[in-house]
C-alpha cells in the first residue's frame, strides 16, 4: 500500500516554493511523524528533518536512535555519531539557503545554535508551511480520526447506559476509570478525562479531584485520548457527554435543550466554504437569544488531529473558509458559577458530502 508520506512531502515543497522557503527544518513534535511516519523522543540529542524546496529529504537522527526509524524512500536517514556535531551535520545539509522555516517545537537550544552555524538565513515557524497543510486531513487521517471517534463513542455510551459507576465515588476514580476504558478501546494514550460534578461543571477544564459524587447533581465527562495505528502516529479523540443522576430542575432542563440546539444547528453550519467564525457564531447566536450568552465562556471548538488542539479554530476572528479534511470539535458549553455547566462535544470532519460527525453517541442529557 502506498504510504501517505510522498504526497505530504510534495504538497509541503509546493507551499515552500509559494512562500519563498529554501528549507523546513523539523524536529520533536507533531510535523516530523506527520512528515515522515517518525515520532522524534524528546531528547538533549538533536533529530531534524531537513527538507529542501527542490531537494531530497534528509532525517538526521542520533545513531542511538536509528534503530526505531522504519526507513522509507521519502528520506535518506543520516544518523550521527555521539562526538559528531549535529547542528554542523544539519547546516551542512542546508548548505547556502537564506530562507529557512524551523518547527515550532524546536528546543530554542537548538534553533541558537542553527541560527549561529547558519549566520545569512532568515527564520520563520514551519507552522506557516506546515500548518494549512496540516489541518486538511487526508483520506487515512480521517480514517484514523474516525476509529478514534468511534471508540470514544462506546466510552461516552458505557457512561450513559449507566455502565460507569458514579454516586459515592470520587472525580478522580470515574476519570481513571474512563482512562482505562479509552485504553481498553485502542488508545495508546489518555490525553485528559475530565469528570466534573454538580457545581464544578461550571468549570470547563476542572481537575477531577476528590469530591465525592452525589445524587441529584450533573456530571459532565470529557475526555479523549491518541489512538494508536498503523503508521506509527496516532490521532486524538475528544468527546465530551453530561449525566444527570435524578430528575434535573426545570432551569437546567432548559439550559441543556438550548445547548443542545445550538450544537446540532454549529454541526449543520459546518458545511464547506463557510468561514469558521460563523460556525462559533450559529452556536453562540442561539445561546445568547436564550438568554445565556454571558454563561457560553469559550470559543466553540479547535481544530484535532495528531494533536489535540490545532488549526482550524473555530473562534471569533477567524475567517478561514472550511474545506473538505478540515476536522475540529464544536463544543459550546453554559457555565453557571457556583451552581452547574454542561458541555456538549462532538469532533466533526467537513466534506464536500455535508459535514460528517465522528461523534455519535446519544447526545441528550443522560438521566441516570
Ligand atoms: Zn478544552
Ligand atoms: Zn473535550
Ligand atoms: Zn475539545
Amino acid at each position: 500500500m502506498p504510504t501517505p508520506f510522498a504526497a505530504r512531502l510534495d504538497r509541503a515543497r509546493a507551499r515552500q516554493a509559494q512562500l519563498g522557503v529554501d528549507a523546513v527544518l523539523v524536529s520533536v513534535g507533531p510535523d516530523l511523524p506527520y512528515l515522515t511516519g517518525y515520532e522524534a523522543m524528546p531528547l538533549e540529542r538533536l533529530t531534524m528533518l531537513v527538507l529542501p524546496a527542490d531537494g531530497d529529504a534528509t532525517l538526521v537522527v542520533p545513531r542511538l536512535e536509528a534503530p526505531r526509524v522504519i526507513e522509507r524512500p521519502e528520506f535518506t536517514v543520516r544518523p550521527w555519531g555521539e562526538t559528531e556535531d549535529p547542528v554542523a551535520v544539519v547546516a551542512d545539509l542546508v548548505g547556502s539557503p537564506a530562507h529557512l522555516a524551523i518547527g515550532d517545537r524546536t528546543w530554542a537550544g537548538f534553533v541558537i545554535d542553527l541560527q549561529r552555524a547558519l549566520p545569512a538565513a532568515t527564520w520563520r515557524r514551519a507552522s506557516e508551511v506546515l500548518g494549512p497543510l496540516r489541518a486538511v486531513k487526508d483520506a487515512a487521517e480521517v480514517a484514523s480520526l474516525r476509529a478514534a471517534g468511534a471508540a470514544a463513542d462506546r466510552v461516552a455510551r458505557a457512561l450513559q447506559a449507566g455502565e460507569i459507576d458514579l454516586v459515592g465515588r470520587t472525580e478522580a476514580e470515574v476519570s481513571a476509570e474512563l482512562g482505562r476504558r479509552l485504553r481498553a478501546e485502542g488508545h495508546r494514550r489518555v490525553n485528559f478525562a475530565i469528570v466534573a460534578a454538580g457545581a464544578n461543571a461550571a468549570s470547563p477544564h476542572h481537575e477531577p479531584g476528590d469530591r465525592v459524587i452525589a445524587p441529584g447533581e450533573v456530571v459532565l465527562c470529557d475526555f479523549g485520548g491518541t489512538m494508536s495505528d498503523g503508521d506509527g502516529i496516532g490521532y486524538c479523540s475528544d468527546i465530551t457527554r453530561c449525566v444527570h443522576l435524578g430528575e434535573p430542575s426545570e432551569e437546567m432542563a432548559e439550559a441543556y435543550a438550548v445547548l443542545l440546539e445550538a450544537q446540532r444547528a454549529a454541526v449543520v453550519a459546518a458545511v464547506v466554504g463557510t468561514p469558521c467564525e460563523e460556525v462559533d457564531a450559529t452556536a453562540r447566536r442561539i445561546i445568547t437569544d436564550a438568554g445565556w450568552g454571558e454563561q457560553f465562556i469559550h470559543r466553540t471548538g479547535h481544530g484535532i488531529g495528531i494533536e489535540e488542539h490545532e488549526d482550524p479554530y473555530i473562534v471569533h476572528g477567524n475567517d478561514t473558509p472550511l474545506a473538505p479534511g478540515h476536522a475540529f470539535s464544536v463544543e459550546p458549553g453554559i457555565y453557571v458559577d457556583g451552581r452547574f455547566g454542561f458541555r456538549l462535544e462532538d469532533i466533526v470532519v467537513a466534506a464536500d458530502g455535508g459535514p460528517e460527525s465522528l461523534n455519535n453517541a446519544d447526545h441528550g442529557l443522560t438521566i441516570l
